[in-house]
């Protein structure tokens, strides 16, 4: 059947066809069945501090358990996801399912990190966010500053109010407000002043080039010192080579996240990871 053989190609969901409606629907069927059946899962990136020389977060980054596709990254599913409205379901899930992360990793070496999440700006129009927020925390026992959202520029350009109002809410309560993709957006600058922003992430387009492109080099250096000003910390975001790591230090960036550290891997799999961090002691610290 033509359903059968479009399932298993990306366009099925996500290109301009004829009858996107209807595959639309369907998407959004299989989204509830997996939400109802558990088949997401979160992977986790670590961030690692560079004066420090360890492991202070952990991005999760969420993956859809298809029983017929395999393990799908996030781009095949999340924008529809957020066409359809589905992604507030998401959302709560992936907040729920790092609180309860965190609430098992207490006691143990990882109960130390934070554990980031992304939400789509969409979801800001969700007046009970931050309600379910502090539900999820309280529930599992997790302290707010564990937790850390990471949003885009785009909620610097619609609803700007609204969003300032939740993110503020969200800020009291203690979790950490990151900015993510920085730089590839439309939004104004104006808006770091007024946001309670605690981290930027600079966009991995600016970081792939930065050795060997001056003006990119350039632009990791502005933003890394802006922020500074600002009292805002810095994370790169795809750091694949030593000689960005090398770079990133000189610009004294103070976070980074990409294959160079490690690549999302499963909760099960952080441990190995976090003791290979430490190895990394002697590529992160002049000292
Ligand atoms: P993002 O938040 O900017 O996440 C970073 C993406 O870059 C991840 O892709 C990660 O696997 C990838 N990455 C990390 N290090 C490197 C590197 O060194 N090189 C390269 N080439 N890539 C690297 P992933 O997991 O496919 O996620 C893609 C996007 O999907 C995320 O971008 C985020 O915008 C979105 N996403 C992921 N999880 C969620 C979620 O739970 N909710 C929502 N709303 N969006 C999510
Ligand atoms: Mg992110
Ligand atoms: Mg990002
Ligand atoms: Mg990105």
């Amino acid at each position: 059947r033509a359903k059968e053989s479009g399932r298993n190609t990306y366009q099925f969901y996500t290109e301009g066809m004829q009858d996107r409606e209807v595959l639309r629907l369907e998407l959004d069927k299989d989204l509830s069945k997996a939400l109802a059946d558990n088949e997401f899962v979160l992977h986790y990136q670590p961030q690692l501090d560079l004066a420090r020389g360890r492991m202070e977060s952990v991005e999760a980054l969420i993956r859809w358990q298809h029983p017929q596709r395999g393990l799908l990254p996030p781009g095949e599913f999340i924008p529809l996801a957020e066409e359809s409205g589905r992604i507030g379901e998401i959302g709560r899930w992936v907040v729920l399912a790092a609180c309860r992360q965190l609430a098992d990793w207490a006691g143990t070496p990882l109960g130390q990190l934070r554990v980031a999440v992304n939400l789509s700006g969409r979801e800001l129009d969700d007046e009970h966010l931050v309600d379910h927020i502090q539900r999820a925390l309280a529930l599992s026992g997790v302290a707010p500053d564990r937790l850390e959202i990471e949003l885009t520029e785009e909620i610097f350009i619609q609803n700007i109010e609204r969003n300032l109002r939740q993110l503020s809410r969200l800020h009291q309560l203690g979790v950490h407000l990151s900015i993510d993709d920085f730089g590839v957006g439309y939004s104004s600058l104006a808006y770091l002043r007024d946001f309670p922003v605690d981290l930027l992430k600079i966009d991995r387009s600016f970081v792939r080039n930065m050795t060997e492109r001056q003006d990119d080099a350039v632009i990791t250096r502005a933003v890394i010192s802006l922020a500074h000003s600002l009292g805002i910390r810095v994370v790169a975001e795809g750091v694949e080579t030593e000689a960005q790591l090398a770079l990133l230090r000189r610009q004294a960036c103070d976070l980074i996240q990409g294959y160079l550290v490690s690549r999302p891997v499963p909760a099960g799999e952080l441990p190995a990871v976090l003791a290979r961090g430490f190895a990394l002691d002697d590529l992160s610290v002049d000292r």
